[in-house]
Parts: structure tokens; C-alpha cells; sequence
């Protein structure tokens, strides 16, 4: 099933997002020690000339990763060229962008923690002296060659930093954390993205929107063209908030902001494990879902807003899981 933290979904959405999506560090909302730290380093890595330091930045989908990608690479008045671990599979895939970077520029690589080997150990050399090692040939022939690149910085965005290895995450001088966003800034988006859009919507209704995100710009702006289209069609236009909770309703997203896969994630906790403790596989098994989108997509959400828990034994829901559902917590009727 079509879940809202999905990528965009079709040429026409990819167009509003690209119209909505912040350019400047002063135009990202919310994340407060993210922006301040990273104003100072690029306003530091400026005024010397030099390329900022290698970025990594962390965090579950649609938080705003390849967002602040290109607004790094914007605020350092470089070019980006942006491709991702799956992607490059060979050394010479990572060769071929490496060379073609100017000064300054950002190579951004987005799920860094599924490069291969080979394109790792490529990596290393680049990131550290600014240099390629590759070899050509092949063997009595085969020599290796050494290519000097320019200053550039490495962006990296993974959902979770104990993916990488610890030889690449060494390399980064710069780490940052993404945290899932306030209702308050949420709804400063959803109010910047309708405007800019062109949609009417009243400051209750975007509040509505915000609280109903799971704390994720991606899902914000989402919800909001559905409620836009809700309004056009069942209201004047304008989403108030009565029409915005009609329609999250419509959707199938509740008062906390879960969708089915949450509802449906809890609830197998709870009717199939008793609450828990469960091991991440067996409850994957049990909702079909693969383990790294529980992990990724799912979990840190729910375990973020109180309704569940990671333990060595396993996952556990909270009582705030049952009352969530009017169910009686055990042990305690
Ligand atoms: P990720 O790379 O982490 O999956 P994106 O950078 O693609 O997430 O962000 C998803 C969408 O959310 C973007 O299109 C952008 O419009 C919006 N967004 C993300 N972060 C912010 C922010 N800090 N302020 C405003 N909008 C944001």
C-alpha cells in the first residue's frame, strides 16, 4: 500500500516539490542545533577558501537529508551531483563522478551505508588527500594511476549512522542528526509549502496538518495536497481545520498521526506477542513488512512518541499502546 513517506509519486509532484523544497539554511525549519552548527562551518569553510568538511547527516526518510544536501552545496556556491550507495557499484562508477567535480562542489550520496566495498576503499583516499587511486589494466599490465581532484565535500545521508562502517564514518568531520520536527515548525512548513503552492489554508488547519505528520516534512506537504484537494472539492477551497480533519480522516491517518502500518505494527504486538518482547524478525514476519522498514520507517516514530520500546529482549509496547486502541492494559483491570 501507498504509504506518504514514500518518494514523490509522480512528474507533477516531483515538480511542486523542487518549487517547495528551502534552498537556504534560513528557509530550514526547525532542526535549531543543526542550522546553527552548520552556519557556522560554512560561513567558517568560506571565509578560508576551502572546501567544507565531509558531511554526514542521519536520520529516518523525509526528514529533510537531501534537502540540506543541496542547501549546503547552494550556501558553498557549488554545484551538487547527487547519486546513491545502490547506485555505484563499481569503482569506476565513483571515478567518473569524482573527476568531474569543480572545486567546492558536493558529491552528495544518499543511502551511503549500501556502497560496496570496492567503491568504499575508492572513497577513502578522495576524502581524506583529494586523491584517486584506481588501477587500470590488467595483470602484468595492470599499474596503478594516482589523479588529484579538486576540494570537494562529501555529503552522506544514511537512516541510521551505525550502518556504516566505521572506517567510512571516521572520515566525516561533520555528523549531524536529524530529529523529528515540532508540531510548531511542522506547521511553519505546511504553512511556507501552501503558500507557495498557492493553496488557502487557515492557520488551525495547518496546525491540523502538522499534528497529524508523524513529526516528517515529507508527510507534511503530502498531507496538506490532499487536504487541498478535499477543500477544492467538498469545501470552498480554503482548508480550516475542520476540512483538514475530514480529510486525514478520509485518509486513513489518525489523531496521533498513524497510518494503517503503524496501527497494524502495534496492534500485532499486542494481539500476536502479547505486547512483547518481540524480536524485530518475528514481527516483521507477522505484518509482511521487511525488517529495515520497520526498523527505519516505523519504529523510530512510535518509539519517539511513547508507544513502544526497544529492549535486549526484544520490542515492547507501552500502555500508551493499549489505551491508544481502547484496550485495557494487562495486569492492571
Ligand atoms: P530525506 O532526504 O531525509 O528523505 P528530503 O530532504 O527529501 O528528505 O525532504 C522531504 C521534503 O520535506 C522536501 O521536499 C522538503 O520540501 C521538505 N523539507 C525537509 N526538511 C525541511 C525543512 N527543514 N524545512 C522545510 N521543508 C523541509
Amino acid at each position: 500500500a501507498d504509504r506518504f513517506i514514500s518518494p514523490a509519486a509522480s512528474p507533477a509532484e516531483e515538480a511542486l516539490d523542487r518549487a517547495i523544497r528551502p534552498k537556504t539554511l534560513a528557509d530550514y525549519q526547525g532542526q535549531p542545533q543543526v542550522r546553527e552548527q552548520m552556519e557556522i562551518f560554512i560561513e567558517a569553510a568560506r571565509k578560508r577558501g576551502e572546501a567544507l568538511d565531509h558531511t554526514l547527516i542521519f536520520g529516518p526518510p523525509g526528514l529533510g537529508k537531501t534537502t540540506l544536501a543541496n542547501i549546503i552545496a547552494n550556501e558553498m556556491g557549488g554545484q551538487i551531483k547527487t547519486t546513491s550507495g545502490p547506485v555505484l557499484e563499481k569503482a569506476g562508477d565513483v571515478a567518473a563522478l569524482l573527476t568531474s567535480l569543480e572545486p567546492g562542489d558536493v558529491l552528495f550520496i544518499d543511502e551511503i551505508h549500501r556502497l560496496s566495498a570496492s567503491v568504499e576503499e575508492i572513497l577513502y583516499p578522495a576524502m581524506e588527500d583529494y586523491q584517486l587511486d584506481i588501477m587500470i589494466g590488467e595483470g602484468p599490465a595492470a599499474r596503478s594511476i594516482k589523479i588529484e581532484l579538486p576540494p570537494f565535500t562529501l555529503v552522506g545521508a544514511t537512516t541510521r549512522a551505525g550502518l556504516l562502517t566505521s572506517p567510512l564514518r571516521d572520515r566525516f568531520g561533520i555528523v549531524q542528526r536529524l530529529e523529528f520536527y515540532s508540531v510548531e515548525d511542522l506547521s511553519h512548513i505546511v504553512q511556507r509549502s501552501a503558500e507557495l503552492s498557492g493553496s488557502r489554508i487557515a492557520p488551525e488547519g495547518a496546525v491540523e496538518v502538522a499534528k497529524r505528520s508523524r513529526g516528517t516534512p515529507r508527510i507534511a506537504n503530502r498531507l496538506l495536497r490532499r487536504a487541498r484537494d478535499y477543500a477544492e472539492v467538498k469545501g470552498n477551497g480554503e482548508i480550516d481545520r475542520l476540512i483538514a480533519d475530514r480529510a486525514l480522516n478520509m485518509l486513513s491517518v489518525d489523531e496521533r498521526g498513524f497510518d494503517h502500518m503503524d496501527r497494524r505494527l502495534l496492534l500485532a504486538m499486542i494481539e500476536k506477542f502479547g505486547g512483547g518482547p518481540v524480536g524485530v524478525d518475528s514481527l516483521a514476519a507477522a505484518i509482511s513488512e521487511e525488517r529495515d522498514t520497520i526498523e527505519d520507517v516505523l519504529e523510530p516514530y512510535l518509539i519517539q512518541q511513547g508507544y513502544m520500546m526497544r529492549t535486549p529482549r526484544g520490542r515492547v509496547v507501552t500502555d500508551q499502546a493499549y489505551l491508544h486502541f481502547g484496550l485495557v492494559v494487562p495486569g492492571r483491570d
